[in-house]
Order: structure tokens, then sequence, then C-alpha cells
């Protein structure tokens, strides 16, 4: 699975990409909702700051 860590920015490239809608924002940051994220990896590819990790 993917988690978004605290050096997120809270820019919303990755919930723009996220083909499925699983990425929302929580605050002044974006969560990952595991149970509708298919791990494709997008988002981890568009993020300028590297904060998803892949567990
Ligand atoms: S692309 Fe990265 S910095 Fe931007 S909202 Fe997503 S996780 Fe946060
Ligand atoms: S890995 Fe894919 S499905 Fe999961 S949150 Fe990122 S863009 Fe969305």
């Amino acid at each position: 699975m993917r988690r978004i860590t605290t050096d997120c920015t809270g820019c919303g490239a990755c919930a723009e990409v996220c083909p499925v809608k699983a990425i929302h924002p929580t605050g002044d940051k974006y969560l990952i909702v595991e149970e509708e994220c298919t791990n494709c990896g997008q988002c981890d590819d568009i993020c300028p700051v590297e904060a998803i990790e892949t567990e």
C-alpha cells in the first residue's frame, strides 16, 4: 500500500492524477484511502517532494 508522509505540502497534484479518486484533502495535507487505492503508483510518480511511501 501507499501512504502520504508529513512531507506533504498539500499541493494536490496526486489527487488530480489518481484514477480512482482515492486521495482526499485532510486539513493542509492529503490522505490516501487504503480501501480505494489500487496501488497504481501514479501519485508516487508525480509528487514533487516525494512524500508518498510504499509500505
Ligand atoms: S503530490 Fe505530494 S505534496 Fe502534493 S498533495 Fe500529493 S503527497 Fe502532498
Ligand atoms: S497508487 Fe494510484 S490508486 Fe493509489 S492513491 Fe496513488 S494514484 Fe491513487
